[in-house]
């Protein structure tokens, strides 16, 4: 399960503050040291956790938490909060064109869960907003790329538009975004190529899809399971591409957690979704204090 050792070993760094009438700035400091570790361990980006443990230790310092009532429990609620922030303090919807179609570009690497998201996200903007999508099949190198979106599509019951592998992608997605506007989808999702890791060819590639159909939307997919890559993978696209927004995938596995807690410090761009399982309706809305909660346990 996801988070397992953190919480475990979260919750063990404040069980020894537990009971305390009062806490002393050396019961507070081995604490802080053992949540560091913690974090350290699941790995959450080393500035993010220096700048979160100072943060904690100053607040509950600062707040007198060490001689009040219950020092142990505002301890937890500063944690918890502290958690929260780190990951964005509040959930961030999707960026809406204030004329249809809004226009969702997906990027990511190979693998990372770019065409499964593009289907989750079609299937529940058509559930909750009744919305009528069109997906776009705009990675040209990878032939099963298009089947498998197609498949996605026939599953959902969503359109697929697609020109097959010998059109430029920048013309493939110009005109999926012109049959959008023929058809009056409310939302076009282009599903773009991925490699196995980030390039200049793939980087060109996608800001020249960017330049030419202006997303109000470019969603990076990243797989949770690869930590810090994760991390280093959203600095990547966000520094060449000014990514909008992360769908954070594969949370249903037993990542540590460093993805999840690091994305949004590091490149200041919000989660906005997680992918929690294979089916078409495994993905929910990234609430940064449920999932603190989830990670306290
Ligand atoms: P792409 O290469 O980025 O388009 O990745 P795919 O969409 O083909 O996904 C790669 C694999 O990851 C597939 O087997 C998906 O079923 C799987 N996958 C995607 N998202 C999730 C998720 O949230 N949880 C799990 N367990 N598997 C996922």
């Amino acid at each position: 399960m996801a988070f397992e050792g953190l919480t475990e070993r979260l919750q063990n760094a404040m069980r020894n503050l537990r009971g305390k009438g009062k806490v002393s700035e050396s019961d507070l400091r081995a604490t802080m040291r053992e949540i560091r570790l913690a974090l350290l361990e699941a790995d959450v980006n080393f500035t993010v956790v220096r700048k979160f443990v100072k943060t904690v230790e100053e607040r509950a310092k600062g707040a007198k938490v060490l001689e009040g009532l219950n020092p142990s429990q505002q301890i937890v609620k500063i944690v918890d909060e502290e958690l929260t922030q780190m990951m964005g303090e509040s959930a961030v919807p999707l960026n809406k064109s204030p004329k249809i179609p809004t226009v969702i570009m997906m990027v990511g690497l190979q693998g990372a869960g770019k065409t499964t998201t593009a289907g989750k996200i079609a299937l529940k903007l058509k559930k909750e907003e009744n919305a009528r999508p069109l997906l776009v099949a705009d990675d040209v190198y990878r032939p099963a790329a298009i089947e498998q979106l197609e498949t996605v599509g026939k599953q959902i019951d969503v359109p697929v538009f697609q020109m097959g592998t010998d059109t430029d992608p920048v013309e493939i997605a110009k005109q999926g975004l012109a049959k959008a506007q023929a058809d009056h989808n409310d939302y076009v999702i282009i599903d773009t190529a991925g490699r196995l890791q980030i390039d200049t060819d793939l980087m060109d590639e996608l800001k020249n899809i960017k330049a030419e159909i202006n997303p109000d939307e470019i969603l990076l997919v990243v797989d949770a399971m690869t930590g810090q890559n994760a991390v280093a993978t959203a600095e990547g696209f966000n520094d060449a591409l000014g990514i909008t927004g992360v769908v954070l995938t594969k949370l249903d596995g037993d990542t540590r957690g460093g993805a999840a807690l690091s994305i949004r410090a590091v490149t200041d761009k919000p989660i906005k979704f997680v992918g929690q399982g294979e089916k078409m309706s495994d993905l929910d809305i990234f609430y940064p204090d449920r999932m603190a909660s989830r990670i306290l346990g």
